[in-house]
C-alpha cells in the first residue's frame, strides 16, 4: 500500500498537468460529507462542482445503478434501451422542451446546441457569416466550439483560431445584446445564472429582453443550465424563474448525480437535425440513463425542490450575516443553492478555499476572488450552521 505522498507522486508523474490539485486524496463520501485517505472529514459545499445534488451514498440511487450494471451497461444508439426513453420523457416533461439528445458531458451538450443553431441558421438562409452572440465572463466548456463561446480570453487565446463570428455582449446589459443583433444572428447563448464567472443571476428584464430580441430576429435562444439547472435555483430549471421558454437548453453536472451524462434539449421548431447529423457512441447508454431516470424520480418523489426552497433563504441569511461581520467580504450574490461571496481585491479565492479545507469545509472558487456555495441539494439548516462555523473560523485568519 502506497503512502499519500507516493500516491500523489504517481498521479503527478502520469497525468497531463492541467490542474493544480489540492494535496488531498478523497476516498469516501457519506451524505454531505467526504473523507480523505487520512480519515479527515469534510463538509462538502462544492458537491464535485455542483454535480452531487443527492449527496453521497443515496441508497435508492446506488441500488438503481447496481441493478442496471447487472442487466445491461451499454448498447449503442443503434437500438432502443429501457432507461433511455424513460429518462428522456421525464426530462421533456420537467423542462417543457420537445426533444432530448443525451451526451457524455456538459461541453458536448454545448457542441450539440451550437450545431443545432448553425443548422437552423443555414436552413433559414441567414448569410454564411451569421453571428453567434455569447456573454462576457461566460463559461461553456473546453472543446473548440464551447471554448469559442466562453468569455474568458486567456482560456481561448492559446487555441485560436476558434469558430468564427462569435461576438461577446455584456451579461445583464440588454442594450449590449441589442447592439450586436440583426437578422444574421444565429443564436444567443447564455448561462441563466453565470457560475464559473462569479455567480451572477440574470435579471428578469435581461432574460425576457433577450427572448424578445431572438424572436424579432428569428435567432435561437440557448440557455446553458449545466450548472444552474436541475433544481439548484429552486425550480427544476433556472429559466423557469423567468417566465420564458428557451429554444435550446443544455444540461449536465447534476443530471446524473455523479455518472458522466449531459443533454441538450430543444423545441420542435429548433429541432433542425435529422438522422446522420449528429451522434455519439456512449451518449444516453442504459447505465447513465438509469441514473438520470432515478434522479428524476427522487427529485419528484422526495421533494428535493422543496428542500432547496426551504434551506436556500437560510443560507442566504447566514451568508448575509457573515458579510456584515467580515469587511473582506465585498458582495453576496446568487439564487437558491447557487450563491457566491466576493472578497475584496487583496484576498484570493484560492486562499479562502485552502483555509476552509483546513477547517474541514470544501468550497470552490469562481473567478479570482469569489467563492461559490453549491452544496448538495439535500443539505439541512444544521449543515448550513456547521458550514458557517467553519467558514467564520477560516475567515478569522485573514
Ligand atoms: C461545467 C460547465 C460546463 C462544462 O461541462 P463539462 O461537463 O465540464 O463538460 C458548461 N457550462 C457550464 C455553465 C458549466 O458550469
Amino acid at each position: 500500500m502506497m503512502n499519500k505522498q507516493e500516491m500523489i507522486s504517481q498521479a503527478e508523474g502520469a497525468y497531463l498537468h492541467t490542474y493544480n490539485r489540492y494535496p488531498i486524496i478523497l476516498e469516501k463520501g457519506e451524505g454531505v460529507y467526504l473523507y480523505d485517505t487520512e480519515g479527515k472529514r469534510y463538509l462538502d459545499f462544492g458537491a464535485g462542482i455542483a454535480v452531487m445534488a443527492l449527496g453521497y451514498g443515496n441508497e435508492r440511487y446506488n441500488d438503481a445503478l447496481k441493478a442496471q450494471i447487472d442487466k445491461l451497461i451499454h448498447t449503442s444508439n443503434l437500438f432502443y434501451n429501457v432507461s433511455g426513453g424513460s429518462a428522456a420523457a421525464k426530462l421533456k416533461a420537467a423542462s417543457g422542451m420537445d426533444r432530448v439528445f443525451f451526451t457524455n458531458s456538459g461541453t458536448e451538450a454545448i457542441e450539440g446546441a451550437l450545431k443545432l443553431a448553425k443548422k437552423y441558421a443555414n436552413m433559414n438562409r441567414k448569410s454564411q457569416d451569421y453571428t453567434i452572440i455569447a456573454m462576457e465572463h461566460s463559461f461553456h466548456g473546453r472543446s473548440m466550439g464551447a471554448l469559442s463561446v466562453t468569455g474568458t480570453e486567456h482560456y481561448r487565446t492559446p487555441f485560436e483560431p476558434l469558430i468564427p463570428n462569435v461576438k461577446f455582449a455584456k451579461y445583464n446589459d440588454l442594450e449590449s445584446v441589442r447592439a450586436l443583433m440583426n437578422d444574421d444572428t444565429a443564436c444567443v447563448i447564455l448561462e441563466t445564472v453565470q457560475g464559473e464567472g462569479g455567480i451572477y443571476p440574470a435579471t428578469k428584464e435581461f432574460i425576457q429582453g433577450v427572448r424578445r430580441l431572438c424572436d424579432a430576429h428569428n435567432a435561437l435562444m440557448i440557455c446553458d443550465e449545466i450548472q444552474c439547472g436541475m433544481g439548484r435555483t429552486g425550480k427544476m430549471f433556472a429559466f423557469q424563474n423567468y417566465d420564458i421558454q428557451p429554444d435550446i437548453i443544455t444540461c449536465a453536472k447534476a443530471l446524473g448525480c455523479g455518472v458522466p451524462v449531459g443533454a441538450f434539449l430543444c423545441t420542435e421548431r429548433a429541432a433542425s437535425m435529422e438522422p446522420g447529423d449528429h451522434g455519439t457512441t456512449y451518449g444516453g447508454n442504459p447505465f447513465v440513463c438509469a441514473a438520470v431516470d432515478v434522479v428524476m424520480d427522487i427529485f419528484r418523489e422526495e421533494h428535493v425542490l422543496d428542500n432547496v426552497n426551504s434551506v436556500a433563504p437560510y443560507l442566504w441569511d447566514t451568508l448575509e450575516n457573515i458579510k456584515e461581520e467580515f469587511p473582506i467580504v465585498k458582495e453576496h450574490r446568487g439564487m437558491g443553492l447557487i450563491q457566491g461571496l466576493e472578497f475584496t481585491a487583496q484576498v484570493s479565492s484560492g486562499d479562502i478555499v485552502k483555509a476552509a479545507q483546513a477547517h474541514g469545509l470544501i468550497l470552490i472558487g469562481a473567478s479570482s476572488n469569489t467563492i461559490r456555495f453549491v452544496p448538495p441539494l439535500i443539505i439541512t439548516r444544521e449543515n448550513v450552521d456547521e458550514m458557517a462555523g467553519k467558514l467564520r473560523a477560516a475567515l478569522k485568519s485573514f
